[in-house]
């Protein structure tokens, strides 16, 4: 419980913020492992984890108190000087994804970032791609982040409208067509990767047909152009795996990862890359202030040994199928439900409405005053991502509550 109500601090927010997020009428005060609470004392699931950056949970003890322990004794050097921190979280990082080395950033966003950068110096110094001619071909409907190189390349309309000039050097075809991607690396030399979601999370949870991601790869692999994952939604236990990539055997010649990185705990980001390609970077070419620090490294360090040893991918595999089960009968025997899908413990719903209809909104509202939490996406999509450390019994009190909310709801 807190000084104010719930909407005292929604007014707060509305009077003194940027309005750039439209979030669920809740305001939350605590959470610990799959639950919030509310300012008011009400317990919810937490069914979206931050977009997943919370996939070991609210406030893991474990990471917790990695944290506090680093921040009494050293929390920020810059990269001036190095710390007693930082090899030993690049050399466990390294070996647990199995990558030569590793580029620590903040935002997932920056790591993107960084990684378009890599592969463009790449380009130049290694394949002798004429200056500023490189391109990288990335998928309709992606979501790689808000700087204004990302939003340059995405098609979604809020995210891009009027914040142009926009960077050029990068080419869209269909998301699910190794067909396309093969046209497009055949016909242009100056290409230098492809970036790409190994499931499209903003977009709403669109898994690709068995086998993209490995042929893809063999297509990037063909042409010597550089496959890039960008597993900062997919990574780190969600789907089942410790990466989406390992579904189909792809080990990416750059990998991207945020969010469950530090389990939510602090903005922790990362690329990863073998020698020759993350060893075009030479001093004073790229950084970040805050990026290796201390605290982000025994952070990130603790929430990848919770991974581990809590066999959270296992986890997610087995719930997962579970909560799809139990979604495939509201889709079999109700209207409101058009289809499941997802892999592991990230998965939508597709409401039978119009993107511009709001059906799924009010189905969420419904839901949080049922104790779930969960959020639309592009109107009429619904994604369920609960915490990887969810036990059986609470996965079906929530199937419960879902199936309870889709059986009295009013379309
Ligand atoms: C969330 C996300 C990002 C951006 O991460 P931020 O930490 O919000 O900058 C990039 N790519 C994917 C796939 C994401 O889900």
């Amino acid at each position: 419980m807190t000084e104010f109500t719930t909407e005292q601090l929604i007014e707060k927010e509305s009077k003194y913020g940027a309005h750039n997020y439209h979030p669920i009428p809740v305001v939350l005060h605590r959470g610990e492992g799959v639950y919030v609470w509310d300012v008011e004392g009400r317990k919810y699931f937490d069914f979206l984890s931050a977009y997943s950056a919370v996939n070991q949970g609210h406030c893991h003890p474990r990471i917790v108190n990695a944290m506090v322990e680093q921040a009494q004794t050293l929390a920020l050097t810059s990269r001036a000087f190095h710390s007693s921190m930082l090899g030993i979280y690049q050399e466990f990082a390294t070996k647990y994804f199995g990558f030569d080395k590793l580029l620590p950033m903040n935002s997932g966003a920056e790591a993107v970032e960084s990684a378009i950068k890599i592969a463009r110096k790449y380009g130049y110094e290694k394949k002798g791609i004429p200056e500023n001619k490189a391109k990288i071909v990335v998928a309709q409907n992606n979501f790689h982040g808000r700087t204004t190189t990302i939003i340059s390349f995405s098609n979604d309309e809020d995210a891009r409208k009027n914040f142009g000039p926009y960077t050029s050097g990068f080419l869209t075809i269909p998301y699910d067509s190794p067909e396309e991607l093969k046209i497009a690396l055949k016909n242009d030399d100056e290409i230098v990767a492809f970036l790409v979601e190994p499931i499209q999370g903003e977009a709403g949870v669109y898994v690709p047909q068995e086998g993209y991601l490995k042929r893809c790869y063999e297509v990037c692999k063909k042409y010597d152009v550089l496959f890039i994952a960008d597993e900062i939604q997919t990574g780190i236990a969600r789907t089942g795996k410790l990466l989406a990539v390992n579904h189909e055997d792809v080990h990416p010649d750059i990998l991207i990862l945020g969010k469950a990185l530090s389990g939510g705990m602090y903005p922790v980001s990362a690329v990863l890359a073998d020698d020759h390609i993350l060893g075009v970077l030479k001093p004073g070419q790229h950084g970040s202030t805050f990026g290796g620090n201390p605290l982000a490294c025994a952070v990130a360090m603790e929430a990848l040994k919770v991974v581990d040893e809590e066999n959270l991918a296992e986890k997610a595999e087995k719930l997962g199928q579970k909560f799809r089960d139990g979604m495939q009968k509201l889709v079999e025997t109700g209207e409101l439900f058009n289809l499941v899908r997802g892999k592991g413990l990230l998965n939508a719903v597709v409401i039978n409405d119009t993107q511009e209809s709001d059906t799924a909104w009010r189905f969420c509202l419904a839901l949080k005053e049922n104790g779930l939490l969960a959020k639309p996406t592009h109107g009429n999509i619904i994604r369920f991502a609960p915490p990887l450390v969810m036990t059986e019994e609470q996965l079906q009190e929530c199937i419960d509550i879902i199936t309870t909310t889709h059986n009295n709801f009013e379309k």
